[in-house]
């Protein structure tokens, strides 16, 4: 059984989220879609929404997936959905930094390997 990861690509004013990982140290520095591992017994959609107010302090509305299974390493793989913002202001409470980019900054954090196929689809379909 792969270990599921989902990642969510919060889209607000036009402009995408992007979050820098603090940990593990192989992967600290590098930017992600926040998101994280789906718990046993928990639905993809509630994990998402679980994380991402763990690790931003925003409750969130799911709004469509974007591809399907996207491969992160022989026993993971990455799901996502794109979504908005309910309530409260995206906090790093558990990344190094934050940061809203705008359609012509996508490429200006360093993505997670894992991540790049993902950003390479909102930048093609747009952001808003
Ligand atoms: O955030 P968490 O440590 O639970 O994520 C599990 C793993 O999934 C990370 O170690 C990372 O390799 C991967 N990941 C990713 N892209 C994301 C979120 C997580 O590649 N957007």
């Amino acid at each position: 059984m792969d270990l599921v990861v989902v990642g969510a690509a919060i889209i607000s004013d036009g402009r995408l989220l992007s979050a820098q990982r603090a940990e593990p140290p192989h992967l600290a520095g590098g930017w992600e879609l926040p998101g994280g591992k789906v718990d046993p017994g928990e639905s993809d959609e509630d994990a998402l929404v679980r994380e991402c107010h763990e690790e931003l302090g925003i409750k969130i509305r799911l709004d469509r997936r974007i591809g399907g299974d996207w491969r992160l390493s022989e026993r993971s793989l990455l799901r996502v959905w794109t979504a908005v913002i309910v309530a409260g202001e995206p906090r790093a409470l558990e990344h190094l930094a934050l940061r809203w980019l705008g359609p012509d900054e996508l490429y200006d954090v360093d993505w997670l390997p894992g991540d790049r196929p993902v950003i390479d689809i909102l930048a093609e379909t747009g952001i808003t």
